[in-house]
């Protein structure tokens, strides 16, 4: 009887001391991360080299090749919405289509997996602002990973945000710009990435950019999300459409393509 007493009384003191533990590890406080800012994920060096593209002619690349889906040839915006659904509110004009600042994003009708995409971009003449703030707007790869458009010709800015970067993540091999009133060609090739049961990436989403013959990203991993703040996050999606960003800009855009792959 006495030995089994003692039991009891270890056991209660053990008890006593699990549950003390557990409320303690419950209380207890571990450091939170630091807020991030926009300017954490921003690097200025070392900018890219400029590379003088080759002259254009003024006939160059004005159609889609045989087996494209033509998105937008100069004479209305049948193929495209707005973020919500609706009909897309940009301005399209002499065989050219402007942001509207306000109107927000435009994206295609249809969705896409891997793909070849042409298309053509213009900073208007007289433009203004520096950085970011001037000629910004933006090709959404699968709606998802923003190819940076902005006037990068005498304007510099972090350079994981400058013309042909995958935006905050990496930097374009160069710095090919036209100047504001002539024409900038992108040609985009894409592969969507696999996914996980997670969510995570089975094999990440890939991308290779020329801008006028001039190679910028050479099959580069896309790590995620282009984040104005933060890091990449990895977001299970499937196919989807090619979006141009309203950043509040008026870049024009022109032969837009596409070859699915
Ligand atoms: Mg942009």
């Amino acid at each position: 009887m006495k030995r089994k007493t003692v039991l009891l009384k270890v056991s209660f003191a053990a008890w006593v001391s699990i549950l003390s533990m557990s409320l303690h590890a419950q209380e207890k406080e571990y450091p939170k991360p630091e807020p991030m800012t926009a300017g954490m994920s921003e690097y200025w060096t070392p900018q890219p080299r400029i590379v003088t593209p080759g002259e254009a002619t003024e006939n160059a690349f004005l159609t889609a090749p045989s087996d494209a889906i033509v998105l937008f040839d100069g004479k209305d915006l049948s193929a495209w919405e707005n973020g919500k659904g609706e009909a897309a509110g940009w301005n399209v004009h002499d065989k050219v289509v402007t942001v509207v600042k306000g109107k927000g994003v435009i994206q295609t009708k249809q969705k896409f997996n891997d793909f070849q995409l042409h298309i053509e971009w213009s900073i208007p003449v007289g433009i203004t602002g520096s950085s970011q703030g001037r000629g910004n707007s933006g090709v959404y790869l699968q709606g998802m990973y923003e190819v940076q458009v902005l006037d990068c010709y005498n304007n510099e800015t972090y350079i994981n945000g400058q013309t042909g970067s995958i935006y905050k993540q990496t930097p374009p091999l160069a710095n090919a710009m036209r100047k504001p009133g002539e024409w900038n060609v992108y040609d985009i090739i894409y592969t969507a990435p696999v996914f996980k049961e997670d969510g995570t990436y089975r094999t990440p989403p890939r991308v290779t950019l020329l801008q006028n013959g001039i190679l910028l990203l050479n099959n580069v991993t896309i790590l995620g999300t282009t984040e104005y703040v933060g890091f990449p996050r990895v977001v299970k999606h499937g196919p989807g459409p090619i979006v141009l960003q309203d950043h509040g800009d008026p870049v024009s855009f022109r032969n837009i393509w596409i070859r699915e792959l």
